[in-house]
């Protein structure tokens, strides 16, 4: 498909852009830096749709629809409790503005490219995909025990699955080439099966009937750690990239 081809459509005014609402750093992930005090209960007030992870890295969190749930290692979902804490989480309350329908069957690799021709690549995007996935690959970070290792060595864990024949959503953000480290630069998306069974980090997927939704964020809220851990981890940024690369896949 040409990207330059395709026909979006406008669903909202772009007076609701909205604002992402994160906690902590990737960069401090990779550090190890996997027990955050912050409780879902918060997080859930700043948004309805996004990712993250569990203190310990035990598993991965994808919310849509204002429902949150835990992607563990062994693939399957529990809803999330409010009194659980994150060490990193990534939240917005979404409002799509453009939506487009792709009826034949696409690759990540067909459809990612179509979403980043029309997003504003120095700006974040909150992205749904739902349709009928002949296909995910997924993976799930496994619960680190301490002392914790950083992410790269603690990603070696990683249990990784393949849901054939499923409807589901992606959900996730596109984040700008400079954001490396404080979110993953790219595509960072998160799969949940449509009963809420399955679910994971996207490696990998082909779909057919797909209804892409985006919605522009130009306003951050980060709330730091003030853990020791976060104030002493080592973050000089020397090798982010190749790390996130590794760790985020
Ligand atoms: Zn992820």
């Amino acid at each position: 498909m040409d990207a330059s081809k395709v026909a979006w459509r406008r669903i909202a005014g772009d007076t609701a852009s909205g604002e992402l609402y994160q906690t902590s750093l990737i960069t401090a992930l990779l550090q190890g830096v996997y027990d955050g005090e912050m409780e879902f209960v918060e997080v859930m007030r700043h948004g309805d749709f996004g990712l993250g992870t569990f203190n310990g890295l035990d598993g991965e969190m994808v919310a849509a629809e204002g429902e949150f749930y835990q992607l563990h290692s062994d693939g399957t979902a529990t809803p999330v409790r409010p009194d659980q804490k994150t060490p990193f989480a990534a939240v917005t309350h979404f409002v799509p503005q453009q939506e487009l329908r792709v009826t034949a069957t696409v690759s990540r690799n067909d459809l990612l490219p179509i979403i980043a021709w029309a997003a504003q690549k120095n700006l974040f995007t909150a992205v749904q995909i739902e349709g009928l996935f002949q296909e995910v690959r997924t993976r799930t970070v496994a619960k680190q025990t301490r002392p914790y290792p950083p992410l790269t060595e603690a990603a070696g864990d990683d249990a990784e699955n393949i849901v054939r024949l499923t409807k589901g959503t992606l959900v996730g953000f596109l984040s700008p080439d400079y954001a490396q480290g404080f979110q993953v630069a790219g595509f960072h998306l998160h799969f949940l099966s449509e009963d809420k069974t399955v679910g994971g980090h996207m490696l990998d997927f082909i779909a057919q009937d797909v209804t892409i939704r985006i919605s522009p964020i130009h306003r951050l809220h980060v709330e730091l750690p003030t853990s020791v851990a976060f104030l002493n981890a080592e973050m000089n940024g020397s090798d982010v990239n190749r790390a996130i690369q590794q760790a985020e896949g």
